[in-house]
């Protein structure tokens, strides 16, 4: 093929398919447009998950009339003039090319009017294309209508995902603006119904409980204000959880730095890490982190979604909100943590192989079976082979020889014995693993235990979960759960597994739209193992946990009767095998 420029058409759907992506895309696009524009009301509506319709409305300044059209030029933008000013940066939107770009792959019409003048003006593009202008009256402010998305790029079209996938991706994005932006008022309102409305009170706490429920919204501590400013400009706002209220993965930590909702793995890092043993492991906090700096320590021009900041000195980001989250741990949760022994809190901010190191060492700490410098190592016993009836050679059982049960060792780990040596058996990991065979065993044959609540329960979520939920409720009815959409993000909970029928429903059902998230564990299998995980995982006999004769009896002879015994649903390894031969090799015999 010849070499030759792109037309400009084509030019533009390429570099549209960087920014739009997906409706939620145009959503956060539009919003914060809106946002910038000065809104303190802001209306979101879409259609069958925003494929046929996304609609924002706002109060904002609007757009002169003489400017509507060159608005949707590609870099043409109000909020910037020189590359000087890319340092000074302080709305969301500077690069001018959202409108272009969403322009370019649908059917737009743009109304608007600015609070300036009289009359206003509509202008309709269909492939980035002006096909209609006129005046329009209408009160100042702005409605864009994105219709028709990607109708003319069939592959990303292909692409989307279900109409309540993308709907939960919109949600994730109005929440998280609703977060930042508590003095502006949102609703979000999917194929006719309101699915959230954030209160507009400028109060972070009022959007939290309109976001997580009244439970969760009320739990959570406000970050104490530090008394001593920190000489790098750096303030850190907003909510953490106490250490009684957790959840499975890191989904719950949102942050912000100026305004805008960011990824950062070591500000994430920072917060979990304020949190050093006062929560159970594998859990993380819940928080809502606000980091505001000078605009010029901060570069929000190194990612395409701009969901990811270089700092000029993460370091010092770092230590402000580890900082600030310790802070508020010690002076305001209603635990008296502030009583446990100083070496809970490192001093300063580790690094993250110190950290590694450190858990290494507690999970070794009184074990030491071998001479320092060699290591435990986990029974990687050569596959045997054997024939089946077929007469085809497969792996023989995978299973435990019978073994007997010495004793329990820091409430933890079970002792026994077996012809091949000393084993060494993780309670929490193992009781895991019987519970995950047998609950996917009762699940093959449709009887699994499943207890009825009395009365139905109304659950409040996360739109986020609620929308997981419900996108799953036959695996989840095949699993013992019983629920149905109870309206907005509330779902009714009528029954759940027997295993998990005493802990707290709302958190149950936390942890299993989390676990349903398989963006967060993309090797995690079916979904239906991702949730039998979640609830094994819940009704397991915890590490620390005293385990009677009986009782310990009863969980090795389950763990026997597993086909995978040796690993926890999780894949980590549910016991250490020392041989006879390792035995009589240590002691030099
Ligand atoms: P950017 O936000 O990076 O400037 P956009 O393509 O998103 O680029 O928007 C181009 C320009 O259109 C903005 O700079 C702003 O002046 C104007 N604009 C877009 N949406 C709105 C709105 N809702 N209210 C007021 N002005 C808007
Ligand atoms: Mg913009």
């Amino acid at each position: 093929m010849p070499i030759r420029v792109l037309s400009e058409d084509v030019a533009s759907q390429i570099a549209a398919g960087e920014v739009v992506e997906r409706p939620s895309s145009v959503v956060k696009e539009l919003v914060e447009n809106s946002i910038d524009a000065g809104a303190r009301d802001v209306r979101v509506e879409t259609r069958a998950g925003g494929k046929r319709l996304i609609r924002v409305t706002d109060d904002g300044c609007g757009v002169p009339v003489a400017e509507v059209e060159v608005a949707f030029h590609r870099h043409s933008t109000s909020k910037l003039t020189s590359a000087d000013d890319l340092s000074r940066i302080t709305t969301l939107g500077f690069r001018g090319e959202a409108l272009a770009s969403i322009a370019s792959v649908s059917h737009v019409t743009f109304v608007t009017r600015s609070a300036d003048e009289a009359v206003g003006a509509l202008l309709r593009l269909e492939g980035g294309r002006t096909i209609t202008r006129q005046e329009s009256g209408r009160p100042p402010g702005t409605a864009v209508t994105v219709e028709e998305l990607f109708f003319n790029v069939p592959a990303r079209l292909k692409f989307l995902r279900t109409e309540r996938t993308e709907r939960r991706h919109i949600d994730a994005w109005l929440t998280r603006y609703a977060m930042a932006y508590p003095e502006v008022r949102f609703t979000l309102n999917h194929d006719g119904k309101v699915v959230f409305q954030s209160p507009g009170t400028d109060r972070l706490r009022d959007v939290l409980v309109a976001v997580y429920g009244l439970e969760v919204g009320a739990a959570l501590i406000e970050i104490a204000p530090d008394d001593q400013p920190l000489a790098s400009g750096i303030q850190v706002t907003g909510f953490v959880s106490p250490p009684s209220l957790h959840r499975a993965n890191r989904t719950y930590i949102t942050l912000f730095v100026n305004g805008r909702w960011v990824q950062d793995a070591r500000i994430t890092y920072a917060i979990c890490q304020a949190y050093h043993t006062l929560l159970p492991t594998g859990r993380y906090p819940l928080g809502v982190v606000m980091v505001r700096m000078p605009p010029a320590d901060v570069d929000v021009n190194v990612h395409p979604a701009k969901s990811e900041v270089r700092f000029r000195d993460g370091d010092a980001v770092f230590r402000a909100v580890q900082r600030a989250v310790r802070h508020t741990l010690i002076q305001r949760s209603p635990v008296p943590i502030a009583a446990r022994p100083p070496t809970a809190w490192p001093s300063a901010a580790p690094s993250w192989q110190d950290d590694a190191r450190e858990r290494g060492r507690e999970r070794l700490a009184g074990l030491r079976l071998q001479p320092p410098g060699e290591q435990l190592r986990f029974e990687e016993k050569p596959a045997a082979v054997g024939a089946d009836q077929g007469g085809v050679l497969v792996p023989a059982a995978e299973r435990l020889p019978p073994l007997r049960v010495v004793g329990q060792l820091g409430s933890t780990y079970i002792v026994a014995e077996g012809p091949g040596g000393m084993y060494l058996i993780d309670q929490h990991a193992a009781h895991e693993r019987v519970l995950f065979e047998r609950l996917l065993a009762e699940r093959e044959g449709a009887r699994v235990a499943s207890q009825a609540l009395l009365e139905p329960l109304p659950v409040e979520l996360a739109p986020e979960a609620a929308g997981l939920l419900e996108e799953h409720l036959e695996t989840l009815s095949s699993l013992g759960f019983e629920m149905e959409p109870f309206g907005g993000t509330t779902m009714l909970l009528r029954a759940l597994p027997s295993l998990v029928a005493d802990t707290a429903p709302g958190q149950v059902l936390e942890d299993v739209a989390a676990a349903l998230d398989v963006g967060n564990a993309p090797l995690a299998g079916t979904v239906e193992e991702a949730v039998a995980r979640q609830v094994c995982k819940r009704a397991a006999v915890k590490a620390g946990q005293v385990m009677a004769r009986p009782e310990m009896e009863e969980l090795i002879r389950a763990l026997e009767q597993c086909a995978s015994p040796r690993t926890c649903p999780h894949g980590r390894p549910t016991m250490i095998h020392l041989s006879v031969e390792q035995l009589a090799r240590e002691f030099g015999r």
